[in-house]
Parts: structure tokens; sequence; C-alpha cells
């Protein structure tokens, strides 16, 4: 039911002379504001605010407080972004006096408590990714790929190598070509097999000696895991270049298998996805990445490090690229992740990861009867189901699907991402999902394809705003009311 109270404005609820509470009529001398205030400081005519009792107000923020869908309040099977349930002991832990009050810019002797924690989840981050040197300053994983891309520049650049390509694959991120031309590289789309495998023939066809460096997202954003990796790392390397693993998808192989081992040279994680720091809304990520030896001199400063007089910010790095972030990075993330990988320990980690897979087969098999699944029978932490069936017979969406999940409780999956799957419909349960909300959300599938097409077309019914005008929204927001609206 659409929430009348959360779909006005407040200035529409107003009335003159409404008031949030009542003073008695102030009996101490206040002076004359206009000796107080420089002339022309002081406004002629009081501001145009909208006159609301307590209620009002309090009603309306709370109402409107409860129009989204978030990990706390429904299934958020969002492909790709790992939209786990975070626990609410990490929030704790990171709202601790100790770490909230703090400053940046107090000195190291008085910060050993933070450069401690700092310093003990950049070796979490080394062990988990088998790459021994780490950043933590980059703010979100396109920011990590960004950064690890200026240090692969910077090292060719002490080499007197000039090599101008990155090569992505199709089914890559939007981020990793767009970080690659950041960076001042051309980048090389190269496309896939039918099965989602990297095409060998069009890969070898690039890789050559103006190679930098081949991006991978590995398992990759159809939830396959890329088994010719280490024929690809051998290939790239043999020309010299590097590789670069986007590590959004850790998820899938914490403990089980890293990076490093499988030929990666540089990695970013995203903590907000893997290790449970809320996100969504664009709220605060972090993006750490994790390197080979011979690119650790590049690295951003000031970086964590430990000495015989304690933790201390080390800037003493020549060849670093210097500093891609103020302080130390959004450490409140981190400080979650740090506190989510000691909770559970080596052996807890590697279940989050069987979990995950487990949780997204289960899925998969449930639905791949309602929903063809073209790229295989079985997956890693998530997949990719196509509605492009359901368009020639019924004239059924992806979009259509998702947005009337919406009317069911559900948040939509990842729609159209990646690229490769026509109609692409991609879900990710994450580990944090019991068998009776999956089985939920079958069954609202299920009852969804039973409806008339009419009845998706025109989904949601159930939510405040139904299709906003998707590229309009993103590109000319409007974040203000004005009395002319
Ligand atoms: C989320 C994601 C990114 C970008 O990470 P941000 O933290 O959102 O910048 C890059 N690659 C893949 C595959 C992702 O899922």
């Amino acid at each position: 039911m659409r929430n009348q109270q959360a779909s006005q404005l407040l200035f529409e609820l107003a009335a003159p002379g409404r008031r949030a509470n009542l003073l008695p009529e102030c009996d101490v001398p206040t002076g004359d504001l206009g000796q107080r205030y420089p002339a022309g400081a002081l406004r002629e005519q009081p501001p145009e605010l909208p006159e609301l009792s307590e209620g009002d107000v309090v009603r309306h923020f709370t109402n409107l407080s409860t129009l989204n869908m978030s990990v706390d309040t429904h299934f958020y099977p969002l492909g790709s972004c790992t939209m786990k349930y975070n626990p609410k002991r990490n929030e704790r832990l990171a709202s601790l006096p100790g770490i909230v009050d703090l400053h940046p810019l107090q000195p190291d002797s008085a910060s050993q408590g933070i450069l401690e924690l700092l310093y003990e989840v950049q070796g979490y981050f080394a062990e988990i990714s088998g790459l021994p040197s780490v950043s933590l300053q980059p703010a979100a994983g396109a920011h990590g790929e960004l950064t690890a891309l200026m240090a692969a520049a910077a090292y060719y650049r002490d080499r007197g190598e000039q090599r101008s390509k990155v090569l992505v694959p199709d089914s890559a991120h939007g981020t990793n070509p767009a970080s690659a031309s950041m960076v001042g590289f051309k980048s090389i789309m190269i496309r896939s097999r039918a099965d989602g495998s990297v095409d060998m023939d069009a890969l070898r066809e690039h890789v050559d000696e103006q190679t930098a460096v081949f991006m991978i997202t590995n398992p990759s954003t159809l939830g396959l895991f890329e088994n010719q990796i280490s024929e690809i790392a051998d290939l790239v390397h043999q020309a010299g270049g590097l590789i670069y693993l986007d590590g959004a998808n850790m998820n899938a192989i914490l403990g089980i298998a890293r990076p490093g081992d499988f030929g990666a040279d540089m990695m970013h994680y995203n903590p907000h996805k893997t290790f449970s720091g809320p996100h969504g809304g664009g709220g605060p990520g972090a993006g750490p990445i994790c390197v080979r030896d011979f690119l650790d001199p590049y690295l951003p400063v000031p970086r964590v490090a430990k000495g015989p007089e304690g933790f201390y910010l080390d800037s003493n790095h020549p060849q670093s690229i210097g500093r891609v972030r103020s302080f130390q990075g959004n450490i409140g993330v981190l400080v979650r992740a740090y506190c989510y990988i000691r909770a559970y320990g080596a052996t807890g980690l590697k279940d989050v990861s069987r979990h995950a897979v487990l949780n997204a087969n289960y899925l998969l098999a449930k639905l791949k009867h309602l929903l063809p699944v073209p790229m295989g029978d079985r997956c890693m932490h998530e997949f990719v189901a196509s509605a492009q069936q359901l368009k020639k017979d019924r004239g059924i969406t992806a979009m259509d699907l998702a947005k009337r999940l919406l009317d069911f409780g559900f948040h939509a999956p990842t729609v159209y991402f990646p690229l490769t799957v026509p109609e692409a419909i991609m879900i990710e349960p994450t580990e944090t999902e019991s068998k009776e909300t999956m089985d939920a959300f079958v069954d609202a599938i299920e009852s969804i394809l039973e409806e008339p097409a009419e009845q998706l077309q025109t989904a949601p019914q159930s939510t405040m705003v139904t299709r906003p005008d998707e590229v309009k929204a993103a590109r000319q927001p409007r974040m203000r009311w004005t009395a002319s609206h």
C-alpha cells in the first residue's frame, strides 16, 4: 500500500501557524539583533519554511525511512554486489569511542591502536590474496583498480618500457576499462566464448610487447571460475605484461583459492561486499589493493608500518605514486572488515565461501526450469539467468520481472549485466540467506510468471516511484524542492 504521509512533501503537509513546540515568551533580555550582527546579514523576511507539528515531522521522516529496501528489511539478491547481511556486532565495534573519536592528525604515538588494527588487516588481506604488499588508501573498488594501474604504469616507466594496452574481457565490470582509460591506457575488449570463458585465440591475437595489463574478474561476473587462468597468466607474463584481478567476487573463494597463486600480480578487494561493510546508496566503501613484491615500491604513501618503536605511517618510498586519498582511506569500512575476518577466522571464512557457493547452486537448480541459465548447470557464488525466451514468447523483459519482484517484497536482482547475456538477470543470494528465504523467492518468481504480461509490464504497483527514466535520474537529478515547481 502506498504511504500517504510519505508521498507528500513537508511543504504540502504544512499549515500556517503550526508549530513543533511552544515555549513561553522569553523573559531574559535578548538585546538588539541589529547591534549583534552586521547590517545586511539579517534577513528582512522570515525564511519560507514549512510550518508543521512535531508529530508531522517525525511521521514524515520515519515513514520515508521505510520506503527503501535494504539488507536489513528484505532479501537482496543483487548479483556482483554481494549484498550480504552485515552483522550488527561490527557496527558496534566500529563505533566504539576509541575509534570514532580519533583525529586523523593525531601523532603516530597517540594512534597506536588504530595503526595496529590497520597493520593487522593489511596482513590478512595479503594472506587471503597471496600477494604480499598492501595499500589501504583507495576509497572503493574502482579506485583500487585506478591505483593499481597507476602503480603498474610507474613500474613500466621505471623500466623504460612503453606499454599502451590494457586488455579486458567483454564480461568485465564497466569500471575496468574506465580505470584503464583514466590512467592513459588504451583498453581493448577481449571476446568470450559461448560458455563464458576467455577466448584464448582472441587473447593471443592481442597479447604483445604493447600489453601492459590483462584485467580479469575471477570468479567472473557470470559466476564462473576461469579455469584457463594459469594459461592466461603464463601468456601475459611471457609477453612482459601483468595480471590484474578484479576481486569483487572474492566472496566465492575466501581461503580456498588465492589470486597470487593463480597468477594475479595485483588485485583489489571490495571489503564492503566481501567483508560485510554496509553499502548501497553510494555509501562508503573501500578498495584496498594487494600487489606482488616488485610492485611494492610504487604503492601510495604513507603506508602503515611496524618499527622498533611501534606502528607508524611510513612515507619513505621515493618511487611511490604518492597519495590517492586523504589519510588511510575509509577506515570505518576497514575496521568492519577487520572485525569480520577476526570473528570468522581461517576456517570460518572458508565456510562463508562454501555456503555462498552452495546457496547460489541451490537457487540455480530451483530456478533454471523457470528462467534458463545459458552458461551452465553449476556456478560459484552467483549465476546469470536470461529472460530472452520470455521476451520472445510473451513480451516480458528482465526489467519487467525485476520490477514485479519489488511488489512481492524482494529487492530486484542485477539486470542487463553482464552485457554478454541478453536480458541478463544476475542473482547472488549470498551465504547469509536461509533455504526458506530462497524458496520464497523461487515461489514468487513462479507466481509472477503465471500472471498476465500486463501485470509485469506495469509493475511495480506498490512502490512510491515506479519506473523512473534511469538515464535522466542519473544525469539530471533534481535534488531540491523550489516553490516554483
Ligand atoms: C562492485 C564492482 C566493482 C567496483 O567496485 P566499487 O567498490 O563499487 O567501486 C568492480 N568490479 C566488479 C566486478 C564489481 O562487482
